[in-house]
Formats: structure tokens, C-alpha cells, sequence
């Protein structure tokens, strides 16, 4: 079953597109955080961020960059806040990745991406220096 995004890129269900190009599609929100809150989506269906090929995972970044602005602009926000739920157990629902585009206002009682944590950790610099190592090791 393809996720109800593919569904969107097929043009079997309806959504607010607002941009396109061979290989990317945003689209608003249909139960938005703020005026103007947008997905964009590599139209191949891919879980995770660590699943889109680089050269499409470049096109992303590359739609992002064009629709932040433009989002902004539309509709006069003072900022945005740009993010991807990567993963289950970090909030993700619909399991073909989309990157957030929350238009922000000054005083709109939103948070920070800090606030996505729960209780956080409490780390030694020795903690650190090896997770900072473990991380490196796989790159
Ligand atoms: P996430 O929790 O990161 O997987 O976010 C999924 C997002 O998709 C939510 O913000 C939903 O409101 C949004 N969404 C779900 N179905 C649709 C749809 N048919 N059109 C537009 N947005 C949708």
C-alpha cells in the first residue's frame, strides 16, 4: 500500500501543492501548526532521512532552501522552524520522510526544538568525548 503521500503524488488524493519538480513535492499541511505550515517530500517513497539516495536527499535540501523564504513571505512570518520526525519513536506517522516548514511569529507561545526533548541527560565531559568518538567512528 503506498502511504498517503505517494497517494498525494500520484494525484489520487487531493492536496495544496505548492511546489514541484522532477524528483520533489511540497504541499500544505492539512492539519496545520501555523498559517503557511507546508511538507516537502522526495516523491519516491523512502522511510528515513538515511534512506534517500544522496542525489535526491540534494534536491530536498535544495527545495527546502527554495520554499522557506517563500513560505516566510507568504505568510509574514518572522521566522520558521524547519524539521524532520525521523523515525517512529520520534513522533514520525506517515512513514515516507517530509521535512516541516512552521512558519513562526514573535509571541506565538511555540517552542524551541529543545522542547521535543523529554528529561535530558545529565553527561560528563568524559560521556561526551565517547559519544563524540562512537559517532565518528561510523561516518
Ligand atoms: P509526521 O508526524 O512528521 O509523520 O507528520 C505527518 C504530517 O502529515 C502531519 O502534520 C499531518 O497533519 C500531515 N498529513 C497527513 N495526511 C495529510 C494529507 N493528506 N495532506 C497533507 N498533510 C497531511
Amino acid at each position: 500500500m503506498a502511504s498517503i503521500f505517494s497517494q498525494i503524488v500520484a494525484g489520487d488524493i487531493p492536496a495544496r501543492v505548492v511546489y514541484e519538480d522532477e524528483t520533489t513535492l511540497a504541499f500544505l499541511d492539512v492539519n496545520p501548526l501555523a498559517p503557511g505550515h507546508t511538507l516537502v517530500i522526495p516523491k519516491e517513497e523512502y522511510e528515513r532521512l538515511n534512506d534517500v539516495p544522496a542525489d535526491v536527499a540534494a534536491d530536498l535540501y535544495a527545495t527546502l532552501h527554495r520554499l522557506v523564504p517563500a513560505v516566510e513571505a507568504a505568510v509574514d512570518a518572522d521566522a520558521s522552524t524547519v524539521a524532520f520526525n525521523n523515525g517512529e519513536a520520534a513522533g514520525q506517522e506517515v512513514p515516507h520522510v517530509h521535512a516541516h516548514i512552521v512558519p513562526r511569529f514573535t509571541g506565538d507561545g511555540g517552542g524551541p526544538i529543545h522542547a521535543i526533548a523529554g528529561e535530558t541527560p545529565d553527561l560528563e565531559d568524559d560521556d561526551l568525548d565517547a559519544i563524540a568518538d562512537e559517532i565518528d567512528a561510523r561516518v
